[in-house]
């Protein structure tokens, strides 16, 4: 079994994604787990800036194969934002709830078709002999008017989906899994990295 590190403190994330390496024979691990407690200066300027500093960053304490991730919901209208600020929208100490209402305060009175906006997700690869790849997942929505849902996490309660007639809020995890921008992204990767471990054996 072959180990790699996430960098990444979040232990959802790291369940998610073992759950689509099952079967690759790679077990990823916490940068807890690996014994690695820094913090990372994420002033990319993008998705893909910011999933490769970190990657790069765990490769190079480790000395092995490290993954990252960098999302954020990106919304047509407010040209891109809050994009890869999608943590920090509303300055320090600002909630979920917080983010949401500026997001809804921002669009107060835009119309329906005018109110697109995706997930978006880059995971990051750092190899050792100094390769790295990034892989992009997307998930396309609109914003609603109001919040709807207590599940998921972030802006999902804002985030409408017309083909599923629901925000991601109302959304099982199971679901989400299977649509969304970092599960895409995440077995783009898987996929990635089989391919790589093939031409190596
Ligand atoms: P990070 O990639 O962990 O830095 O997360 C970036 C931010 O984007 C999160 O704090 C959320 O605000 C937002 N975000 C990313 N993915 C999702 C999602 O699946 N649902 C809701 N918000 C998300």
């Amino acid at each position: 079994m072959r180990e790699i590190i996430f960098a990444t403190k979040n232990k959802g994330k790291i369940k998610e994604i073992n759950e689509i390496m099952r079967d690759t024979g790679i077990m990823v691990i916490s940068m807890e787990e690996a014994g690695i407690d820094i913090d990372i200066v994420e002033d990319g300027e993008t998705f893909e800036e910011n999933a490769i500093k970190k990657a790069v960053a765990i490769m190079k304490i480790s000395g092995k194969i490290a993954l990252s991730d960098d999302s954020g919901l990106v919304v047509d209208y407010l040209g891109g934002a809050p994009g890869i600020y999608s943590a920090r929208f509303g300055g320090e100490g600002a909630t979920d709830a917080d983010k949401n209402e500026k997001v809804l305060s921002l669009l107060q009175g835009v119309p329906h078709k005018e109110r697109t906006a995706r997930f978006v997700c880059v995971t990051g690869a750092a190899f050792p002999d100094g390769t790295t790849i990034t892989t992009k997942g997307t998930l396309e929505g609109l914003i609603a008017e109001a919040p709807i849902g207590n599940q998921g996490f972030g802006y999902d309660p804002i985030f409408f989906i017309p083909e599923y007639d629901r925000t991601v809020a109302q959304m099982d995890a199971a679901i989400k899994n299977q649509i969304s921008h970092r599960g895409k992204a995440l077995r783009r990767m898987k996929e990635e990295l089989q391919q790589i471990k093939e031409k190596k054996e």
